[in-house]
């Protein structure tokens, strides 16, 4: 795969030895793609990226891998908070209010191949390609409801949820409710805090908890959907098991 490398980015600094562990993917909330590329390359913006990709699917290559570029901002996944240090940051040339508020099959081709080859390169487990709004669920919303998360898990790119045996829901619950985690609310913070999510100050804050919740719907039960409706508890739980069977 061919990147265009003719733009670069000063906003950077270094990893320090970082391991690269999660790969980002947001969108520019701007106009096209000359907008985006003026943006993020421009010094007082104090923003970048590693990557951006056209509504065409052209890929832009804005700061090396080996850099630290500065996409993600204050964001906590898995007890790290420096989230820039340990990922690639991927733009989509998309914006929910402009022209460019499709997804477009090109693009989200190239995002694919773009995030096979750096999953391969720095063996990045299906479970660590997040949205911004994963890490950063408080303050943002890219790369939005509608990003065809789907497009992704039925490339095996990230991880699928695929229906669980009953049995194994059981079995899942009764630990739980072993372990003193005997209401809904409290399972469903649990979960969501050994997937990665940030929960350190939602016990008792329910605006929190709520975008929290909308940030989790937003990736994961937009798809899910067909007809029937599906409450977070019961995907959460799916996707906990997935989560613990899941290694790379
Ligand atoms: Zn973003």
């Amino acid at each position: 795969m061919k990147y265009i490398t003719k733009y670069k980015s000063p906003n950077y600094n270094s990893r320090k030895n970082s391991k690269i562990r999660l790969i980002i993917i947001h969108y520019t909330a701007l106009n096209n793609t000359e907008e985006a590329i003026s943006y993020l390359c421009k010094k007082e913006k104090k923003v970048s990226s590693h990557y951006l990709i056209s509504q065409d699917g052209k890929v832009y290559n804005l700061v090396d891998d080996k850099l630290r570029a500065w996409h993600a901002g204050e964001a906590f996944w898995q007890d790290f908070t420096d989230i820039n240090s340990i990922s690639i940051g991927i733009e989509l040339d998309y914006n929910p209010d402009g022209r460019n508020n499709k997804f477009s099959l090109k693009m989200i081709s190239a995002l694919k191949k773009l995030l096979v080859k750096k999953q391969k390169k720095y063996q990045i487990s299906k479970k660590n390609i997040l949205a911004h709004s994963d890490v950063a669920p408080y303050r943002k919303k890219d790369p939005g409801k509608n990003f065809p998360w789907k497009a992704l898990s039925s490339s095996k790119i990230t991880i699928n949820l695929n229906r669980i045996k009953k049995n194994e829901f059981k079995i899942i619950e009764a630990w739980f409710y072993k372990h003193n985690l005997n209401s809904k609310k409290k399972i469903i913070i649990f979960a969501l805090s050994l997937i990665g999510y940030d929960t350190r100050n939602i016990y008792s804050n329910n605006k929190l908890y709520n975008q929290l919740i909308s940030a989790y719907k937003n990736r994961y039960l937009t798809y899910e959907v067909n007809n029937k409706k599906i409450f977070i508890y019961n995907v959460l739980i799916k996707h906990l098991f997935k989560f613990l069977l899941t290694k790379n």
